[in-house]
């Protein structure tokens, strides 16, 4: 699933490739926006908030898509071959005179007022990428559910917005923390935050999500799809188990040295 950082950099493509620029294809393939009809308007920009992508257009309207397990925008010049999957799979075409941004199997696709975007993405917590990124709020939420295993207090996007499973695992082993502590036991939550903070920030221009520094693939993560493998700090074997309750459990990967369990 993309995380924070994935979402601000196609947020960041398609607003250097859309925005000041007047769509000249509209082409809604849901059945709920059968009729929109966006051609005409100046693209303003786009943005991400946490997951949520943000396309403003003028006029007040707000195109709102959500990128969940398997959803993609891409990018192609006009004329040139598409490349992001099946025809059928094809959510919506945005088209400019230089572009064509394809939305591809988004399972979240909706037209908004712009100054409703709050209903969408109100309930979110602080944006660990926003510059403005409010700390204070983000631990008040957190710690508003002490008894909450950290591992799930992290993704919940209530708390703070932008951390998915790879950033979760991530951040916990580089702070030793185990994931099932109470967050009302973790010694230092500030600490875990501005972590995730700084390893998202570190990889929101590119492609790739390196937390070890050594973007190269089987070299870029701690713990996280790391099982049974050894720690890269003292060698024990990484474990895995899923996290939560079905059907919303996810799997979490942690060294049993590194972070010792209650
Ligand atoms: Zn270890």
């Amino acid at each position: 699933m993309p995380e924070g950082d994935t979402v601000w950099l196609v947020a960041k493509h398609l607003d250097d490739a859309l925005a000041g620029d007047v769509l000249t294809r509209s082409d809604f393939r849901v059945p709920a926006l059968a009729n929109a009809d966006l051609v005409g308007r100046p693209v303003l920009g786009v943005a991400a908030r946490g997951k949520h992508l943000l396309m403003r257009v003028e006029g007040g309207l707000t195109v709102h898509s959500h990128l969940r397990m398997d959803g993609a925008w891409h990018l192609h010049r006009p004329g040139t071959r598409w490349t992001g999957g099946p025809d059928h799979q094809v959510r919506v075409v945005l088209s400019t005179a230089a572009w064509d941004a394809i939305g591809y199997r988004l399972p979240v696709l909706e037209i908004l007022e712009t100054e409703r975007e709050a209903e969408a993405v109100g309930h979110l917590g602080p944006d660990l990428l926003d510059p403005a990124f409010d700390r204070d709020e983000a631990l008040r939420r957190l710690g508003a559910a002490p008894e909450r295993e950290i591992g799930q207090a992290l993704l919940d996007q209530r708390n703070l917005a932008g951390i998915g499973n790879i950033y979760k695992a991530e951040t916990l082993f580089l702070r030793g923390v185990w994931p099932w502590t109470p967050v009302g036991e973790v010694a230092d939550l500030g600490a875990v935050v501005d972590r995730a903070r700084r390893l998202l920030d570190a990889n929101k221009g590119h492609a790739s999500q390196s937390t070890t520094g050594d973007p190269r693939p089987g070299h870029d993560h701690w713990v996280y799809g790391r099982a049974g493998r050894p720690c890269r700090r003292c060698g024990t074997r990484v474990s895995s188990a899923p996290q939560g309750e079905p059907p919303h459990d996810r799997v979490t990967w942690w060294c049993a040295s590194c972070q010792p369990g209650a």
